[in-house]
């Protein structure tokens, strides 16, 4: 295990639509497997910060 971007998961802005996502950059966000951002075309993330359990591995 070494040090790696930080894995949240993050909304997109435009549709609401959720990724599991690294943090490129503070602030910035990419979704796994979505290079190109997000499926309505969309590249501003939000990450959500949820501690309920939810698991991406
Ligand atoms: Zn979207």
């Amino acid at each position: 295990m070494s040090e790696e971007n930080r894995r949240t998961i993050a909304m997109c802005e435009e549709c609401g639509a959720l990724y599991a996502a690294f943090e490129i950059t503070a602030g910035e966000f990419r979704p796994i497997g979505q290079r190109d951002g997000c499926q309505c075309g969309c590249t501003e993330f939000t990450p959500v910060d949820d501690d309920s359990g939810l698991s991406l591995d």
